[in-house]
C-alpha cells in the first residue's frame, strides 16, 4: 500500500512558518516516494525544494484543494537523518527546514533553482588525497602497546553483537596524552565495526591542520573512506555522498559536518580532540557536533568514543574513561618553564630569547605561539589620544603593516594605516605586538634565509590581508609542508599553530602572552587556556628530548599551573568543583538570547520584554541574567540575556516562544533575535 499524501517540509529560511504541509502524489509518484524524499513543490508563487516528512491517506485539508509536487529526485535523505533534523531544530531552537539543510546531499538546493539540472549526475574521480601527506603511512596495523590493547578490548566488546543486542548506550572518553596511540585505537576500532558490517564516521578539527589522521585513514581503508574536506568541489563532494548512500563507502573522515554522513548501519562514532571549539556550528541551526553525535550514535546503538589530551571538563563528568597514560615510544612529556613576565620590558623573556637562540645554534626547530594576529594591537594619537576604532564595531583596530591597512577583526572592515590624526598631529603611537610584528623581529634577530626560515601561520599568511580569521586550507597545508621540510627553523603563529600536526624535530615550544586567553569574560576562559598551553606542549619533544617555556603576566593561574605539570586530571577535579559551585554547565545549561538592533534602546526594550516574559514562566528553575551590553558589531547594537537552567528542554521550548511572541510586536520592529543554545 502506498499513501497518498504526502507530508512535506519546504525549505525556507522563514522562521514564522509552520509545516509540514500536505502534498497530494499523482498515481505514478505514488510507490517510490518515502521520508525523507526530496521534491519540488509549489509553495505560494515558487518552486521550493522540500522534504518528505511523513506520509498519510487523510488530510485536514480536502483533496481537491491539494497541489501535486511538480517532480522527486532519485536521491533522497535516509529516514534516520531527517528523524535527526527534528531533533535538532527542537534542541537548538531553530527551524526544520533549517535543520534538514544540514541533512540534504551536497549542491540539492542548488539543483532546484536549475543551475546544475536534474539530479543524474557524472561521476567524478579525481578524490583521492592529493594534499595530504602520507609520510609514515602504516597501511598495515602496528601491534599494540599494552595500554592500546587494554583500551581496545573494552571497545570490542562494545562493539559486539551481544552489546548491540542489550541495547547498551555505549560511550566513551578516550583520555590519552599526545603521542600515546589514540589515532590507532579509532582506526582499530572502526576495522572492527567494518567487520561486524557496520559503518563508522571520524570527526576530526579541520582536515587541512590534521592531515596526518586523515591521511592514516585512507592508508588502512583505502576506497572504503570517504573523505570530506573543504577543498573538495561541488562534484567531488557530491560524489563523496553518493557513495556512503550507496554504501561503497562505510568509514567517512571529516570536520563538523561530517556527523551527517548518509551511513546506514552505524556502529562508531569518533570525535577526535573533542575539546576543539570548531565542534560548534556558528550559524543557524547552532548545533554542536558533539552532542549530535551523542543522539546520532544512541539512536542506532553505536558506540560514541571522543578523546584528547585535553578533554572537557562536561566530557570528563559525563562519560565512562579510558586512558592512555604514555608515549608510544616512552619519552617523556617536555619540561615546561612558567616565565614570569610581569617586570619584563620586551617582549621576550631572556630565557626565551637565549632558548630561540640554542635552537638555531642546534639547527633545530621551534614553535612559537602568539594568540594575536597583526603587527600591532591598535594605533593611539599621542597628542590628543585619539585611537582608531571600526566605524561598525566598538573596537580598536589592528595594524597590518605589509598590507598597509588598518582592519578590524570582527567585521572585515579595512581601511588605509593613517598618516595624520584628526587633531593634526603626526605622531600615531603603535600598541603592543601580533605575529606579523614577532615574524618580523624574530627575522631580523634569528633569521637566516633557508638555513633557518621564520615561518608565520595565521589567517593572514594563507591568502587573506587582516580581514576575517577564515584560512584558507590548503594554505595551510602548504605551510605546514614547508616547516616540515625545512631542515631547520621556526613556526609562529596563532592557535593553529597547537593543533594536530606531529613535528618530530621540534624541540623547543614558547606560548606568548599565556594569560590572554584567560582575560576573556566566559566561564570556559581556564580551559581554554589550559588546553592550549598542554596541546602545544603536546607538540614538543616527540621523539626525544623537548622543552616548553610559557610567557605570562598571571604565572599562579591555575589553568597555568596544571599545564605547566601536565596535571590534566588535577585541573579538570578544580574545574568541575567550581562550574558545580556557581551552576555552570555540566551542572546547568546555558543559553544565550542576543537582540540586535540598529538603536540600543530597542534592543534593550525586546530584551527586557523577553526577560520578563521568561523569568514569569520559567520560575525558579532557571535563572534569567540580562540584559547586558555587548560591543557594536557590524553596526548593530546589542544586548543579551543569558539563562542557566537545569531543565534544557522546557527552557527551550519557553525561550523559542518568547522569541517568536517578542519578534511580531510592533514595538520591536527592526530588533533581530538569536538564541544559541550551549554558546561556546
Ligand atoms: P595520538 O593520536 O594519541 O597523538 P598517534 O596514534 O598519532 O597518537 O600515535 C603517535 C605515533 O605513534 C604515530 O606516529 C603512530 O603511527 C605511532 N604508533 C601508534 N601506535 C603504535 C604502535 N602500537 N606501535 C608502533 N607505533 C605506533
Ligand atoms: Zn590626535
Ligand atoms: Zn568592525
Amino acid at each position: 500500500m502506498s499513501s497518498a499524501i504526502a507530508q512535506v517540509e519546504p525549505l525556507t529560511t522563514a522562521r514564522a512558518l509552520r509545516g509540514p504541509f500536505d502534498y497530494l502524489l499523482p498515481e505514478e509518484l505514488r510507490a517510490g516516494i518515502a521520508v525523507g524524499s526530496m521534491l519540488v513543490v509549489p509553495f505560494g508563487r515558487r518552486e521550493v525544494l522540500g522534504v518528505v516528512v511523513g506520509l498519510t491517506e487523510h488530510s485536514e485539508v480536502s483533496e481537491e484543494k491539494l497541489l501535486a509536487p511538480l517532480r522527486a529526485f532519485e536521491l533522497g535523505v535516509p529516514i534516520d537523518l531527517v528523524a535527526l533534523a527534528e531533533w535538532i531544530a527542537a534542541e537548538y531552537c531553530s527551524t526544520i527546514a533549517r535543520a534538514l539543510r544540514l541533512v540534504l546531499p551536497p549542491g540539492a538546493n542548488a539543483r532546484v533553482a536549475g543551475r546544475l539540472g536534474m539530479p543524474r549526475q557524472r561521476r567524478s574521480t579525481v578524490r583521492r588525497p592529493q594534499h595530504l601527506p602520507v609520510g609514515a603511512l602504516h597501511a598495515e596495523p602496528p601491534a599494540l602497546t599494552d595500554d592500546q590493547l587494554a583500551v581496545l578490548v573494552e571497545l570490542r566488546g562494545l562493539l559486539s553483537e551481544d552489546a548491540t543486542a542489550a541495547q547498551l548506550p555505549a560511550q566513551r572518553l578516550l583520555h590519552g596524552i599526545t603521542g600515546s596511540g589514540k589515532t590507532e585505537v579509532y582506526l582499530q576500532a572502526a576495522a572492527y565495526a567494518l567487520e561486524r558490517g557496520r559503518g563508522a564516521i571520524v570527526l576530526v578539527p579541520e582536515i587541512a591542520l590534521t592531515p596526518q589522521i586523515v591521511g592514516r585513514f585512507v592508508a588502512r581503508f583505502g576506497e572504503t573512506v570517504a573523505v570530506l574536506h573543504s577543498r573538495l568541489t561541488p562534484a567531488q563532494r557530491r560524489e563523496e555522498w553518493r557513495r556512503l548512500r550507496s554504501g561503497e563507502a562505510r568509514v567517512c573522515v571529516g570536520p563538523r559536518s561530517a556527523v551527517f554522513a548518509p551511513i546506514e548501519r552505524l556502529g562508531l562514532i569518533v570525535v577526535d580532540e573533542e575539546h576543539d571549539s570548531s565542534y560548534k556550528h556558528e550559524g543557524d541551526p547552532r548545533y554542536d557536533a558533539r552532542d549530535v553525535a551523542a543522539w546520532r550514535a544512541r539512536e542506532q546503538r553505536a558506540l560514541l568514543l571522543v578523546g584528547s589530551a585535553t578533554p572537557r571538563p562536561e566530557s570528563r563528568h559525563a562519560l565512562k574513561r579510558l586512558r592512555l597514560p604514555r608515549r608510544v615510544d616512552g619519552g617523556p612529556l617536555p619540561h615546561v618553564q612558567v616565565l614570569d613576565m610581569r617586570e619584563q620590558v620586551d617582549a621576550l623573556h631572556p630565557e626565551t630569547t637565549q632558548a630561540l637562540a640554542e635552537v638555531r645554534r642546534a639547527r633545530g626547530k621551534a614553535i612559537v605561539l602568539l594568540n594575536r594576529r597583526g603587527w600591532s594591537n591598535f594605533l593611539s594619537c599621542r597628542s590628543c589620544g585619539t585611537v582608531w576604532g571600526c566605524p561598525q564595531c566598538d573596537v580598536a583596530l589592528v595594524l597590518h603593516r605589509a598590507a598597509g591597512l588598518l582592519a578590524c577583526h570582527h567585521c572585515g572592515h579595512r581601511e588605509r594605516v593613517p598618516v595624520r590624526c584628526h587633531c593634526g598631529s603626526t605622531a600615531v603611537a603603535r600598541h603592543g605586538a601580533g605575529t606579523e610584528r614577532l615574524q618580523h623581529d624574530l627575522a631580523a634577530a634569528l633569521g637566516d634565509g633557508e638555513r633557518f626560515p621564520i615561518f608565520r601561520l595565521d589567517a593572514d599568511t594563507l591568502g587573506g590581508d587582516g580581514g576575517r580569521e577564515q584560512p584558507d586550507a590548503g594554505g595551510v597545508g602548504a605551510l605546514l609542508r614547508r616547516f616540515q621540510e625545512a631542515p631547520a627553523g621556526v613556526l609562529i603563529g596563532t592557535q593553529m599553530v597547537a593543533k594536530g600536526h606531529d613535528f618530530p624535530e621540534v624541540k623547543l615550544g614558547v606560548v606568548l602572552d599565556a594569560d590572554a586567553t584567560l582575560r576573556f569574560p566566559d566561564f570556559r576562559a581556564e580551559e581554554r587556556t589550559f588546553a592550549l598551553i598542554a596541546q602545544l606542549a603536546g607538540r614538543v619533544g616527540r621523539g626525544g628530548e623537548g622543552r616548553v617555556l610559557v610567557q605570562t603576566i598571571a604565572p599562579e593561574a591555575r589553568a597555568i599551573l596544571y599545564a605547566a605539570q601536565h596535571d590534566s586530571d588535577g585541573f579538570l577535579d578544580g574545574e568541575l568543583e567550581r562550574r558545580a559551585a556557581l551552576r555552570y554547565p555540566p551542572f546547568a545549561h546555558l543559553v544565550r538570547i542576543v537582540c540586535h538592533a540598529t538603536e540600543a534602546p530597542r534592543a534593550q526594550a525586546a530584551a527586557t520584554a523577553i526577560r520578563d516574559r521568561l523569568k514569569a514562566q520559567l520560575g525558579t528553575d532557571a535563572a534569567v541574567l540580562g540584559p547586558a551590553a555587548l560591543f557594536r558589531l557590524r553596526g548593530r547594537e546589542r544586548r543579551m540575556l543569558l539563562i542557566k537552567t537545569a531543565d534544557r528542554r522546557a527552557s527551550v521550548s519557553a525561550i523559542g516562544a518568547a522569541v517568536q511572541r517578542a519578534a511580531r510586536v510592533r514595538a520591536h520592529a527592526g530588533v533581530s533575535f538569536s538564541v544559541d543554545v550551549d554558546p561556546q
